[in-house]
Parts: structure tokens; C-alpha cells; sequence
């Protein structure tokens, strides 16, 4: 992780950044447009932000995550209701059109290597959940990496921008949608329009009607596996990333973290396309922003803290573990 962050930032996180990653300054930021903000899911500040970048030419194309549409059989996920499946495009209104948070994974890693072969001098903006950023600096750095985007036009492996979103987990497609939307509470996927997980509920909607409001607890069972050893919240490899908690309903909170980051976000103040409100080391905003994240470090991390379970794994694998770290 270090010596990613070398590369990006090319220095290594201080102790005050250990839970936020590296940044430059936080903001509570909403979308300039109410056009924006409808269609958004918190402030519409990924999606402004990402359409900025668009009109100014800091990028002619990008991956977002859709719901498929097609029937076509080529395409990723086809015909399944509120199935997340990377989506490529180049206009403001392919960006508007996949707006919202999705709760299960679209896979947009997949998008980009596609995005690479339909836009061979591509300046490609991409927009991703903080382990599919790790992912891809973890491809960027390894030797399959480099083959895979090797002449591709997404120069070294790394798109032009990469917006993140704050995540705490996602779900099963077949458990969330088939299980719990659809059987158990008989709602039929192909019509919500909207779902929203905040102040510890999760609601769906079909156009302003609330069909389900349930506590968040009743779906946390259906989470993805992997998401409970996940210590990455606020997706720290990206240029800038954007999430709901620290700020009001209605608003984002973004944390700037490269120069690109922070050219794209001073452009977009300077175009009116965003409204921001910094958020002060000493506000309440930013002490529950940084417990909130600390608290996912801290229980997911548990292999870290509570050192190698004995009764998990053999001293066998652990020598083997710590045996290069010993070496070095
Ligand atoms: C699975 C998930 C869990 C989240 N958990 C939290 C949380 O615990 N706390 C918190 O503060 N914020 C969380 N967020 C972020 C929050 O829901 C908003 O996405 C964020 O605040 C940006 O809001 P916005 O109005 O700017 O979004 P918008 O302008 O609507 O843009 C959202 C962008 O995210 C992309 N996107 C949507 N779903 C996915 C997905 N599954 N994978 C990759 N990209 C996607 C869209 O394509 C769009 O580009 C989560 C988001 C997701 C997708
Ligand atoms: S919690 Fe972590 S692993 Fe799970 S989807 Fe979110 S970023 Fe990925």
C-alpha cells in the first residue's frame, strides 16, 4: 500500500492521514444543478464532478456502473432486474443515466479494459468502489498488470481520472434481489427505481413510493464476504472520492486527494458546477467522518489487531508468511 501511494502521491501517509488516507482538504459539496442533485444519490457530486471533467476535455470517455438494459446476450448480466454491470460512455447524458448507488458489485475494472480497445487514444475517467481501485493499482504494479493494458491506450495502466465512492459493503445479487426484494417482500426488482442505505435504514423505491424500509441490520446478512476484512472506506487510491457521511442529507462529502483532484474540483467550483463547504479538522463533521472510518478499519482489520488465529492457520503457513518479511 505504501509503495502505492508512492507512486500516486510519492510520499507515504503522516500519522493524522493513517485513517483517511492521503488527501489535501474535505469538503461537503453538492452538485451546482438541481438536474444533478435529482438524479444523484447523495449531493449528485460523482456525477457532476465526472460530467465537469467531460466538458472541460480532461477526459472524452469513461466507466461508470449501470443496471443492464439490453436482452442481448453479449451483454454482461443481461435482462436480470437491478443487475450492476460497468457501463461505457462519452456523453453527459450516458454519465446522468448511471447515476445512484447500485448495493451489489458491477465489476468496473471489466469496463475499463473494454474501454481501452473502443477508445484507443481514450483519456478515460473512471468512477469505482475503493476495492475495485486497489484492484487496479494492485494490476498496475504487478507484472499481469502491465500485460493486460500494455498498448492500450489507457497510458501505464491507469485511467486519466478515478472518482471513488465511500463503500461499507455490498450485497449478493442473488440474495439481495432475488431473495430479499423480490420474494420476500414481493416487490418486483424490473420497477425500483431508487435505492438508499442511510441513518441505518435501507429503503427502495418505485418512483416517489417507499416500497421497502427496513433497517439496514435485516440485510446485513446478505453482505458480500469479502467486505468484512475490507479497511478501505473512502476509497484512498483515487484522485478524489465522494460519500454521504460527515455531511447533511442532500450533500457529499469529498475528500480531495491528488493535484488532479483537486485542478478538477477548483475548476468545477470556479464553473459553478459544484457548491462546497469545507470541513474543518476541529468540526463534528470531520470527528464522526474519521470515527465512522476508523470503526470499519478497526473491525474489519481483526486479523491485524488480534494477530494470526492459531487455530485457523498452520505454523506452516505462517512461516512461510512472515519468512520473506523476515528476510527483507
Ligand atoms: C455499494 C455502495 C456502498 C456505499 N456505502 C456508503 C457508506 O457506507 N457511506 C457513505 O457515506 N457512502 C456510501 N456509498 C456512497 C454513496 O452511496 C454515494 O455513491 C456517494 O455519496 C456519492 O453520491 P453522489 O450523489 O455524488 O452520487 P452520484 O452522483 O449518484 O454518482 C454515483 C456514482 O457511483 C457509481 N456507482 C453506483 N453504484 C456503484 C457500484 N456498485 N460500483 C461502482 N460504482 C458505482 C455510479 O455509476 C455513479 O457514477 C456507497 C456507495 C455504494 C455504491
Ligand atoms: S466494503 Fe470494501 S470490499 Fe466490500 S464492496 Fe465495499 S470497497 Fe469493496
Amino acid at each position: 500500500m505504501d509503495e502505492i501511494e508512492h507512486q500516486i502521491h510519492g510520499r507515504s501517509r503522516t500519522p493524522e492521514e493513517e485513517i483517511l488516507g492521503i488527501h489535501k482538504v474535505i469538503y461537503s459539496v453538492r452538485a451546482g444543478e438541481e438536474k444533478f442533485r435529482q438524479v444523484g444519490q447523495d449531493g449528485g457530486t460523482a456525477t457532476r464532478l465526472l460530467a465537469h471533467a467531460l466538458e472541460v476535455g480532461l477526459v472524452n470517455a469513461f466507466v461508470t456502473t449501470g443496471f443492464t438494459k439490453s436482452n442481448s446476450v453479449f451483454v454482461l448480466g443481461s435482462g436480470v432486474p437491478m443487475k450492476a454491470a460497468p457501463i461505457i460512455g462519452s456523453t453527459t447524458q450516458d454519465i446522468l443515466a448511471t447515476a445512484g448507488s447500485k448495493y451489489t458489485h458491477g465489476g468496473v475494472l471489466a469496463g475499463l479494459s473494454d474501454a481501452a480497445a473502443s477508445f484507443p487514444n481514450g483519456r478515460i475517467g473512471l468512477v469505482a468502489l475503493p476495492c475495485e481501485l486497489q484492484g487496479l493499482w494492485r494490476l498496475r504494479t504487478s507484472l499481469q498488470g502491465t500485460y493486460k493494458f500494455g498498448g492500450s491506450g489507457i497510458v501505464g495502466g491507469r485511467p486519466t481520472l478515478a472518482i471513488g465512492v465511500f463503500c461499507s459493503k455490498v450485497y449478493y445479487h442473488d440474495k439481495f434481489v432475488g431473495d430479499f426484494i423480490e420474494k420476500k417482500h414481493g416487490v418486483d426488482p424490473s420497477k425500483v427505481t431508487r435505492n438508499a442505505i442511510k441513518h441505518g435504514r435501507y429503503r427502495a423505491f418505485v418512483g416517489e413510493e417507499v416500497v421497502i424500509d427496513v433497517p439496514v441490520k435485516e440485510v446485513d446478512a446478505l453482505a458480500v464476504g469479502s467486505c468484512k476484512y475490507c479497511i478501505d472506506y473512502t476509497a484512498e487510491l483515487s484522485d478524489i472520492s465522494v460519500g454521504g457521511i460527515g455531511s447533511p442529507d442532500g450533500w457529499n462529502t469529498v475528500i480531495v486527494r491528488t493535484q488532479l483532484g483537486e485542478r478538477l474540483f477548483e475548476s468545477a467550483r470556479r464553473a459553478n458546477a459544484i457548491e462546497a463547504q469545507p470541513i474543518d479538522e476541529s468540526s463534528s463533521a470531520r470527528e464522526l467522518l474519521q470515527r465512522l472510518v476508523g470503526k470499519k478499519k478497526q473491525n474489519n482489520a481483526y486479523y491485524l489487531r488480534r494477530g494470526i488465529r492459531k487455530d485457523r492457520v498452520s505454523l506452516r503457513a505462517v512461516t512461510q508468511v512472515l519468512q520473506p518479511s523476515l528476510m527483507a
